[in-house]
């Protein structure tokens, strides 16, 4: 039994790696995941050119740049309490940033090149102000 839990925590204690899609940015994102978000609102619409964005929420400490960590440009949106955006510099794909606050990191679920052992449950964030074409 205790054996089992050992080997679940190991699984769960997986380090993540992520990049962007030309490969000049690389990254580690460590677990634990503290929240898995899909947002349907008009700000992440712009910035991911979808119907909803797909973001995991780590604290700040839990990313390292492996490369490119100068590649990022970032975009805070004036107009918003903290609404911001970083992606790459040459290919445009989203990166994690921190929030405006620093509290905590946002990581893109598309970013990522592997995929977590274990995702918290996932929020759906503004589903009132979803677009009219958006499935579930
Ligand atoms: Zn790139
Ligand atoms: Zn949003």
């Amino acid at each position: 039994m205790a054996s089992q839990a050992c080997y679940v925590r190991r699984v769960s204690a997986r380090v993540l790696r992520g990049s962007c899609l030309c490969g000049e940015i690389v990254f580690e994102v460590d677990p634990p995941l503290a929240r898995w978000v899909y947002c349907y609102c008009s700000r992440c619409r712009k910035a991911t050119g979808t119907g909803r964005a797909a973001n995991l929420y780590v604290a700040p400490q839990q990313l390292r740049w492996l490369a490119g960590a100068d590649r990022v440009s970032r975009f805070d949106l004036p107009t918003a309490r903290s609404f911001a955006t970083a992606v790459c510099r040459r290919c445009g794909c989203p990166v994690p940033h921190p929030t405006r606050s620093g509290r905590e990191l946002v990581v893109p679920a598309g970013s990522l090149d592997g995929h977590a052992a274990e995702l918290p449950a996932v929020e759906h964030c503004e589903w009132e102000s979803r677009a009219p074409w958006v499935e579930r």
